[in-house]
């Protein structure tokens, strides 16, 4: 569970604020015009952004002032999820320890991870030979050895094909049921949205609405900041 209980984001002139909960397991899109904050929001909950006030509480803890090595989240981003230098396989193996200090039953952890996204065949391959489907592949496989309960995606498949890009959301959505993970997903598609979040966070003017619905998202027409977003190609 996220709770974000009268909580202020400020950078000099912008501010964002969020005052809801998210239930344990749900999986939520998070929509809104370019600049709105949507990743802002994300930042706050991984601890890479500090509130000005309020309080955010997971999993019943309060972590509003927690370092993000201590928080219960992992987050995968549009680039820059995997190291070049380092192969599919130590990659993923990071997620588990920083410094690589890796047992036998971590291997294994890691091996099982690497074939439930499909890339066995691709462990000793370097990011830079692979696509850009299947870096984030191994961001998901990281994610998995991370075994954290609060996943965070902020527009991870952005710079995919279409065809591809669907593949990667039904991952994302199987694996957000297989481990009950708590699913925040930042993307500028609403149709994303559509195809696996229960809810939407939609963020606008500065406010961060509590979740809905996502069919009662879309139904939203009358509501002007709704209307503009979805009926504008701002993005
Ligand atoms: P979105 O992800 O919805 O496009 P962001 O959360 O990235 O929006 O940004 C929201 C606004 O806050 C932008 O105007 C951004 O420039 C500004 N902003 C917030 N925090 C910072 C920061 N630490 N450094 C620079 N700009 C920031
Ligand atoms: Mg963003």
């Amino acid at each position: 569970m996220i709770t974000l209980r009268h909580a202020h984001y400020t950078y000099r002139d912008f501010s964002l604020a969020m005052d809801f909960t998210i239930a344990q397991g749900a999986c939520v899109a998070i929509l809104g015009p370019s600049g709105a904050g949507k990743s802002t929001l994300l930042n706050v909950i991984a601890g890479f952004e500090q509130l000005a006030d309020g309080a955010l509480m997971l999993a019943g803890k309060d972590t509003t002032n927690a370092p993000p090595a201590e928080r219960p989240v992992s987050m995968v981003f549009q680039d820059n999820n995997t190291f070049p230098h380092l192969d599919a396989w130590t990659n993923v193996a990071l997620g588990i320890s920083p410094s690589l200090d890796i047992e036998a039953a971590d291997k294994r952890t890691i091996d099982a991870a690497l074939a439930r996204v499909g890339l066995t065949e691709l462990a000793t391959r370097k990011p830079g030979e692979m696509s850009g489907g299947e870096r984030q592949r191994i961001a998901l496989a990281r994610v998995l050895v991370r075994n954290r309960p609060v996943l965070l995606l902020d527009e991870p498949f952005a710079a995919l094909g279409p065809g591809l890009r669907v593949r990667m959301l039904d991952l994302v959505k199987e694996l957000h049921a297989e481990k009950g993970l708590t699913t925040l997903m930042v993307t500028h598609a609403p149709e994303d949205a559509k195809r696996i979040a229960d809810e939407v966070i939609f963020i606008s003017e500065g406010q961060a609405r509590p979740p809905v619905p996502t069919p009662k998202f879309f139904l939203a027409l009358h509501d002007p900041q709704v209307k503009a977003y979805l009926g504008s190609d701002d993005e």
